[in-house]
């Protein structure tokens, strides 16, 4: 990164004071606007036309937030109440667009956190999508069917007052799947009595995308390849750990596989596997079986791999391998992790969850200069299926699986190429983080310009 000069760095951590007073205790919130304002605001504060109209501060104030309570019963026939959040973030260049979180440590931070960066996300993929996130501190782990629906149905009933397909279009996130879209788009059908493209991620048989599932995890992919393409060289023969073991780690998995990576881990909240032999096809339709039919936990591959072996409570980052896919929840990278990655020799870190690594570990792999695509642009490729589910139901048509996935790979080479235009410094390395960074705030920003003061 270019260094930054310490007028500069007087006035972004000035700003950051700002958002920390209006925004006490969010500190998810406070990490993911310093990560952006260090490399957005020396670019604002050259290009007066932002500064002047104090773009920055807006774009850090949501247009809205909705909380609400969400009552249900449970199968004992006790009466549940949950809060929940929709964070509106910003429309500037298209209708709210961005998942819905069912996990017990949700908050308005982690919500606004994941708002923000959304907004940047969704302009980076060329689509006409605004950002925002919402979510519940619902947990769906132990429940019932039954117990899921009843609370899916109860939540739409005030989500439902919020969300349209010009207005916000909700999608799955941690904890959202395809059992908890059903039971959405179910009742939101039902309320409404309108049967469009108002949620993302449903069901193939019921307006859903071919190719949405896997979009995540494969974009993230596609966008290392490009990574590597740049260095000359590729993903065949190398090894990977790859984090979590929902929607974006097993999708990502899959690609990486077969692309004649070696897949070496995969985790939960409560521990990872490690396989020395690699996770290959036939042992990943395993896992996918163990956590999408039947729930189950990671742990159980060890038994059922006998060379593998279950590390508890632990993370999988002190394995050595060439490549890095944080897939499961914000902050799993933190210094310690990062620095053994870097002692191990990675070459590649490539975030398929939302902010994985830490501001510090960004840090160390930017001082180590190897390749790193942060969320921002690596895992762009989820919202940008949504986007082209969006486009098939307001044109009542389905395309081929060829034909979505191609347009995911076009977009993730332009997301790369965007990277590219800011991000590239004088010694003609790329930061990624700045890339991305600058390329969401000039389309956003721009957009605000033109409206003028609102
Ligand atoms: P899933 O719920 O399908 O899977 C999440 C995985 O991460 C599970 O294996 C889960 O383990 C693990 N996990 C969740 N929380 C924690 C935690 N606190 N500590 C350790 N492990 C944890 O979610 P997704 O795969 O959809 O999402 C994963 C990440 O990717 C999130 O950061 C999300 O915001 C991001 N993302 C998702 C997109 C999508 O299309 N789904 C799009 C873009 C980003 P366990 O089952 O034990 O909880």
């Amino acid at each position: 990164m270019e260094p930054t000069s310490n007028s500069h760095q007087d006035k972004i951590d000035r700003f950051n004071e700002g958002i920390r007073e209006r925004n006490p205790a969010e500190y998810e919130f406070h990490q993911a606007v310093q990560e952006f304002t260090e490399s957005v605001m020396p670019f604002s504060l050259e290009h007066p036309k932002y500064a002047d109209s104090h773009i920055l501060e807006r774009m850090t104030e949501p247009d809205r937030i909705i909380i609400f309570r969400v009552c249900w019963e449970n199968d004992e026939g006790q009466v549940c109440c949950n809060r929940a959040w929709r964070v509106q973030f910003s429309n500037a260049i298209g209708p709210y667009k961005g998942g819905l979180r069912f996990h017990p440590n949700v908050s308005q931070s982690i919500l606004k956190f994941l708002g923000f960066e959304q907004s940047f996300k969704n302009a980076l993929t060329g689509l006409p999508m605004g950002g925002a996130k919402g979510g519940s501190n619902f947990d769906p782990k132990g429940k019932s069917d039954r117990e899921v629906m009843r609370f899916c149905q109860a939540l739409m009933v005030e989500l439902s007052r919020h969300i349209g397909e010009d207005t916000d279009i909700p999608a799955g996130d941690i904890g959202v799947g395809a059992r908890e879209m059903g039971y959405l788009f179910g009742q939101y059908k039902h309320l409404q009595n309108r049967f469009n493209g108002s949620l993302t991620g449903k069901g193939i048989t019921f307006g859903g995308s071919l190719v949405r599932t896997e979009a995540t995890g494969y974009g993230v992919v596609y966008f290392s390849q490009h990574m590597l393409a740049r260095q000359v060289d590729s993903l065949k023969g190398k090894t990977a750990l790859v984090s979590g073991a929902g929607n974006v780690a097993l999708y990502c998995a899959e690609k990486l596989i077969s692309e004649g990576v070696k897949v070496l881990t995969l985790s939960d909240s409560s521990g990872f596997i490690h396989d020395p032999d690699g996770i290959d096809v036939n042992k990943l339709n395993w896992i996918k079986h163990l956590k999408l039919m039947r729930r189950g936990r990671v742990s159980e591959y060890a038994e059922q791999y006998p060379n593998a072996h279950f590390y508890p409570d632990q993370r999988p980052w002190a394995i050595a391998a060439d490549l890095a896919f944080p897939c499961a929840t914000q902050n799993e990278i933190d210094e310690a992790s990062a620095n053994q990655l870097i002692e191990n020799g990675i070459m590649l870190v490539a975030e398929g969850a939302n902010m994985p690594s830490t501001p510090t570990a960004i840090r160390i792999f930017r001082d180590a200069k190897i390749l790193f695509g942060p969320s921002k642009a690596a895992n762009a490729g989820g919202v940008s299926v949504s986007g082209l589910e969006q486009s098939q139901n307001a044109v009542r048509l389905a395309w081929t699986r060829d034909e979505v996935d191609l347009r995911l790979q076009q977009i993730m080479k332009h997301i790369h190429s965007q990277c590219e235009q800011y991000g590239l410094d004088q010694n003609q390395h790329i930061d990624y983080s700045r890339g991305a960074n600058i390329a969401g705030f000039v389309k956003v920003a721009d957009a605000m310009l033109a409206y003028g003061i609102t």
